[in-house]
């Protein structure tokens, strides 16, 4: 349906979870993918075998999304072997469950470097080819707690909402430039990252579901597609749930 022939993608944290889903249905689009993770090196290469499999191409890139150095090193090599960057999606990311009477400030700043300083470094070194080429797609990842919030995630949905503020500063931006970016706010969605959460939590997430059921990392995946397609040229600054109906 949404054609990314020709376009190039890099997704942060495309070893496991949601990341994997949107590296491979980029990739099965037609974009040449390359899969940023921290340390999971295998599961990173499982993303690359499943993207070939679907018929599509593309490269693993390590690199901590906190270290800003990093960052810029390997998106600058990145963009200099396949001369162009299209389309970057800002996934990575860590959760932080702890009620505020708990937290640690070391606990805040991992969260933030991670979660939110992390995507800025990314869209920094992202927007210099993205200009040049006067076309591109920044879709940051979420999540249905930012818009919310949630007992016990001070921390994290705190990072989650500052991408929002980052989506529409940047929105406003780089408009005039063809370059669009949008936000996408998960609810709750089987992977590595809610496996952890203990059963009464899970129930209770499910209660509050109209669906009425946990979400696939390829119902994210979807919405990515769209925001990342030439078709939503006229989509910018927004945020798109796929919650199940958690937050209407
Ligand atoms: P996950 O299964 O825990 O996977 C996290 C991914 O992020 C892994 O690929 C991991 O790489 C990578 N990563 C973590 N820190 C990194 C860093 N500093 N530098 C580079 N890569 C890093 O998580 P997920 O559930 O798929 O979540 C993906 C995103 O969706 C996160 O931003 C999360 O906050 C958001 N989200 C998830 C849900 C949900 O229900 N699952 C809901 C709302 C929002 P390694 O494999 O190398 O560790």
């Amino acid at each position: 349906m949404f054609s990314l022939r020709d376009r190039v993608a890099l997704v942060t944290g495309g070893s496991r979870g949601i990341g994997r889903a949107i590296s491979v249905t980029l990739a099965r689009a037609g974009a040449f993918v390359a899969v940023n993770y921290r340390g999971n090196a295998k599961a990173a290469e499982q993303t690359l075998a499943e993207i070939r499999e679907a018929g599509g191409d593309g490269v693993l890139l390590p690199f901590d999304v906190s270290d800003p150095e990093a960052v810029d090193a390997a998106i600058s090599a990145f963009v200099k072997e396949r001369g162009r960057l299209d389309i970057l999606v800002n996934n990575a990311g860590i959760a932080l469950d702890q009620l505020l009477m708990r937290v640690r400030p070391e606990e805040i700043s991992r969260t933030f470097e991670a979660n939110v300083a992390g995507a800025i470094y990314c869209a920094k070194a992202a927007i210099r080819p993205m200009m040049r080429q006067k076309y591109g797609r920044i879709i940051q990842i979420s999540s249905v707690v930012a818009e919310t919030g949630n007992p016990g995630q001070v921390v994290y949905s705190a990072s989650k909402a500052a991408l929002l503020g980052m989506t529409r500063t940047l929105a406003r931006e780089y408009a005039s430039r063809g370059i669009t970016v949008n936000a996408v706010t998960p609810g709750f969605i089987e992977t590595d990252m809610t496996d952890a959460l203990p059963e009464a939590a899970r129930e209770g997430i499910l209660r509050t579901t109209p669906v009425g059921r946990i979400g696939r990392p390829e119902e994210v995946a979807a919405a990515v597609l769209f925001l990342a397609s030439d078709e939503a040229g006229y989509v910018t600054g927004q945020t798109l749930g796929v919650n199940g109906g958690m937050h209407v």
